[in-house]
């Protein structure tokens, strides 16, 4: 019996096993407000708070991914606190400057060769820090799958005129939401455009919805190769046997998939996790891609760790595991200036003809690369 089993004993007696592995039973069941969380988890006056003001603080946890919170920081990641009310410097709704990107409804380009489809709002559970909440959280339902369509015209469109687009990035909200024929169609479309060489998906689903990827979510996919998934975890405790099974699912249906975390106060900013998460991934065949900075969106301060830190975190992994278990850690930058990665300074001077390098152990080193070509 897994955690999620017993929890679904203890909490959902009278549901069977089979509803509480239907994706759509878990959509249907989200837990949203504070009577529902309450019954589950202990809350704190501010949670309770917080939970009680659903239109300021929208709420959405599936019922398995609320099995993993009562003891774990993740819960901080799900449970509205008070604190979002607080605006700091620098803190937007749309802090990646999104909106003047846009090149039809739900397509930014801001990359020369590469664009991002946000092509639903609907998400199966809301991260407190998520860079879109802008978007997600005002959509308590998916849209009908011919409004989905009719408004993702512009946007293959855009791309059928731009040769220069090799990569199409699909997020949202969360892309796996949708149904196997709305996916098919949408990724059918995508490759009906010859000059689109590879397309991606945004996911959180493998996370907080494990159940979703099914073999004939699998069979869909794969008609439509090359497709990469991008999955965000968090936390080593999201790595349970059911999104452990999922991760393998996806590997063996030969989608190549990476993760982005967000580095969290709190929640995964030290070494032991990030470690552990990034040794459960690998071990499930997902490659670490990103460690992002969290993104100042409006009330998320209490979320941001100091970009020094995040760099002694990284000097923490770089070296001292599998280069393979190291992901970039990047700022995504507020108006529009996309992703820098940021690296510490390995490169510490010159000593005539040989550069200064510093190791892992932070030993310095000289490398002979000449000033004048000797040759
Ligand atoms: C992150 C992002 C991409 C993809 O960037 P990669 O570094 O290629 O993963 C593309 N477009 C936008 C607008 C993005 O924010």
């Amino acid at each position: 019996m897994t955690q999620a089993d017993l929890f679904r004993k203890a909490f959902f007696p009278h549901v069977s096993t089979a509803e509480w592995r239907d994706w759509r039973w878990q959509l249907a069941n989200r837990l949203t407000t504070a009577e529902q969380i309450s019954r589950i988890l202990t809350l704190t006056k501010d949670e309770q708070n917080a939970l009680q003001q659903a239109n300021v603080f929208p709420t959405a946890i599936t019922p398995y991914y609320a099995s993993l919170l009562e003891r774990s920081p993740l819960r901080k990641t799900m449970l509205p606190s008070t604190m979002e009310k607080t605006l700091s410097v620098g803190e937007t709704d749309d802090p990646l400057g999104e909106e003047p990107c846009m090149v039809a409804t739900g397509l930014v380009h801001r990359y020369p060769d590469r664009v991002l489809f946000l092509t639903t709002e609907y998400c199966s559970a809301y991260c407190r820090y998520c860079t879109r909440s802008r978007l997600v959280g005002r959509h308590a339902a998916n849209c009908s799958g011919n409004g989905l369509k009719q408004r993702w015209r512009a946007a293959f469109e855009y791309i059928r005129a731009h040769k220069e687009v090799r990569d199409v990035l699909v997020s949202g909200g969360d892309p796996l939401t949708m149904s196997d024929e709305l996916l098919d169609y949408l990724l059918a479309s995508l490759r009906a455009i010859k000059h689109v060489e590879m397309i991606r998906i945004g996911s959180k689903v493998p996370a907080v919805l494990p159940m979703r990827i099914t073999p004939a979510l699998m069979k869909v996919i794969r008609r439509h190769h090359p497709v990469y998934f991008s999955l965000h975890f968090t936390h080593p405790d999201e790595m349970t046997p059911e999104t452990v099974r999922a991760c393998e699912r996806i590997a063996n249906a030969g989608i190549p998939s990476g993760s982005q975390t967000v580095l969290l106060q709190g929640i995964n900013d030290d070494a032991e996790t990030l470690k552990g998460l990034m040794h459960a991934l690998l071990k499930a065949r997902v490659r670490p891609y990103y460690l992002f900075q969290c993104d100042p969106i409006a009330g998320s301060m209490h979320f941001r760790v100091p970009v020094a830190k995040g760099i002694e975190l990284i000097n923490a992994l770089r070296g001292h595991t599998s280069g393979y278990a190291v992901p970039t850690y990047a700022i995504d930058i507020p108006g529009g200036g996309g992703k820098i990665i940021i690296n510490d300074q390995r490169c510490v001077g010159r000593d005539g003809d040989f550069l200064l390098l510093k190791n892992f152990e932070n030993n310095i080193y000289r490398y002979p690369d000449p000033l004048t070509d000797q040759k």
